[in-house]
């Protein structure tokens, strides 16, 4: 049986990526990697359309995002820490174990942080050194408008540190033009590449707030690895997971091929039409607003059903997703579409949902006929 990969990391590979993470390994201190190092740098920047460098680290996002906290925060300082579901949550406490003060912001699960009130909090705080916020919150598919976040925060305000985790690869993410400090991301999710790569992006003003800090982690110290960086034949300070390098270079490949402003509308109009699919078949859209719906991925539940058990009836027919988290455990079926999103794609899920939910007391129209209204219409 044929198995579809939907949970929201990690992700199906494609063949392309998987071949490329299969090649003979080279040296870490040779030229070739170098080259390869230099090629990913020039593809994230354009992907990302920042300037370099952007640290690539041997780790999970988790990592990525404890980097960039140990780097910035200690026991003398205070942040605040936006948070609208379980990884809002992690981040939050991931920077707490650094000693600093969490002034907490607590969104509701499926809503999306409010622009003016983040805003508000900053302006009752000064002195904050960071703002936590997450761009795609994996655990209920709400995404954030971080650029209009950033462009409502008063002028005085906290480096803006962002967990990118679920966003990057899958959706508009310009940290540079939005004015965000630190991006941290994953290789696993939108990047189509296997788990095991952290990438941190710093701002102009947070690489001059770095000079003044000094880092607890060694493996995790970005001076050390902005160092190695900068040389002429960029590298990593210590040994990296050359596979995954090889396999991050390919995954770019596609994307950029495909034009990421594109490869960002496919995944939009998928999520759209999935969320139109999923309610037409008589599920319930987690993310009521639908601005605020990922494009990587999409959550709902089934009034009166089980969504394990439809989940379990994905699963037999070799399609999983990922459950609720936290107080949606059990209650929730998370879908993810980080990959190719055609209409082929679209209605496998669909046809699968609609065949494990049928026994429960579900509509029996044609989902598929509404959805596919939405797939026609222009984005
Ligand atoms: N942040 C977000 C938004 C995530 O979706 C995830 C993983 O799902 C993480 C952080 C943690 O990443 P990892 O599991 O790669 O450590």
């Amino acid at each position: 049986m044929k198995k579809h990969l939907l949970t929201p990391g990690p992700v199906e590979l494609p063949a392309e990526v998987s071949a490329a993470s299969a090649k003979q390994l080279i040296s870490h201190r040779c030229p070739d990697f170098s080259a390869l190092f230099e090629r990913i740098e020039s593809k994230l920047s354009m992907l990302l359309k920042c300037d370099g460098p952007i640290a690539i680290l041997p780790c999970s996002g988790t990592g990525a995002l404890e980097c960039l906290a140990v780097n910035f925060l200690g026991p003398k300082d205070k942040f605040i820490s936006v948070s609208c579901g379980a990884f809002g949550a992690r981040f939050r406490e991931i920077a707490a174990r650094t000693g600093a003060a969490c002034v907490p912001v607590d969104v509701p699960f499926g809503e999306a942080a409010d622009a003016e009130l983040v805003a508000h909090v900053v302006m009752e705080n000064p002195g904050c050194a960071a703002l936590l916020l997450t761009q795609n919150e994996t655990s209920t598919g709400v995404r954030n408008d971080i650029q209009k976040i950033i462009a409502s925060l008063p002028q005085e305000r906290p480096l803006v540190f962002i967990d990118g985790v679920s966003s990057v690869g899958a959706m508009e993410c310009f940290p540079q033009e939005w004015g965000v400090d630190g991006l941290a991301t994953a290789s696993q999710k939108g990047l189509l590449t296997p788990p095991g790569l952290g990438l941190v992006w710093l701002s102009k003003r947070a690489r001059a707030a770095l000079n003044s800090r000094s880092c607890p982690s060694y493996y995790y110290d970005l001076k050390l690895h902005y160092k190695e960086l900068e040389k002429d034949s960029p590298a990593n300070p210590f040994t990296p997971p050359v596979s995954l390098y090889f396999a991050l270079d390919s995954a770019l490949d596609l994307i950029l091929a495909e034009g990421a402003d594109k490869w960002f509308a496919a995944h939009r109009r998928y999520a759209r039409a999935l969320a139109a699919g999923v309610e037409a078949l008589g599920f319930e859209l987690l993310v009521k607003d639908a601005g605020a719906r990922s494009s990587g991925m999409t959550a709902f539940s089934l009034p009166g059903g089980d969504a394990e058990a439809v989940r379990k009836g994905l699963r037999d027919m070799g399609v999983e997703t990922a459950g609720g988290q936290g107080a949606y455990k059990g209650r929730l079926i998370r879908a993810a579409h980080y990959g190719e999103c055609g209409w082929p794609e679209l209605s496998m899920l669909l046809g699968a949902l609609f065949a494990a939910s049928y026994d429960y007391n579900i509509k029996k129209n044609c989902c598929l006929a509404t959805a596919y209204k939405e797939w026609k219409k222009e984005n």
